[in-house]
């Protein structure tokens, strides 16, 4: 893995534009809260973007059936790392699965449509970062993802 300063705001507004016809065509609306200095987080880009893009991807196909579909994404400071979450306003997670989604292979998708192999991806990705993923239920509605990663020493 390379380790080089990144710009966490940069990052996920990169893996959004990935997503912009999917969130314009579902009518997604799409919320940011992170603060306006950027954070620099110690990773690298690209395995960065491919853990975003999972997470965003799984938040839109857990909300095609909501009826104000919103996702949220946040980053901060947390002590000497970076939080950044992944909020949607799906059903969220059963609890009985709670504990498997991060297994290689479990998927809840139709046969074709779901190989249940990108929560593992993203989860040892995150471990080889230096970081971690983890998720939780939100109180209301849907599910919230968070990444934590190393903070950089450093700005470049
Ligand atoms: P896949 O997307 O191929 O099913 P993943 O590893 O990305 O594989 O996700 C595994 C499972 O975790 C999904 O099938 C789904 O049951 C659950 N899951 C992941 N993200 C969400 C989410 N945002 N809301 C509800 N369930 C989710
Ligand atoms: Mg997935």
């Amino acid at each position: 893995e390379r380790q080089e300063p990144i710009s966490v705001q940069a990052c996920i507004e990169y893996a959004l534009r990935l997503f912009q016809s999917r969130l314009r065509d579902g009518h997604v609306r799409v919320e940011q809260q992170w603060p306006k200095e950027t954070l620099w987080a110690m990773g690298d880009l690209v395995r960065l973007e491919q853990v975003l893009v999972n997470l965003i991807g799984n938040a839109l196909h857990a909300m095609k059936d909501t009826p104000d579909p919103t996702l949220t994404l946040s980053a901060a400071l947390s002590g000497t790392q970076v939080a950044i979450h992944v909020m949607d306003n799906g059903p969220g997670i059963d609890d009985a699965h709670l504990a498997q989604i991060f297994e290689p292979f479990f998927t809840t998708k139709a046969p074709g449509s779901g190989l249940g192999l990108g929560l593992s991806i993203s989860s040892r990705i995150m471990d080889d970062l230096g970081g971690k993923l983890q998720v939780d239920n939100r109180t209301s509605q849907g599910a919230c993802f968070t990444i934590m990663l190393p903070l950089s020493p450093a700005a470049p």
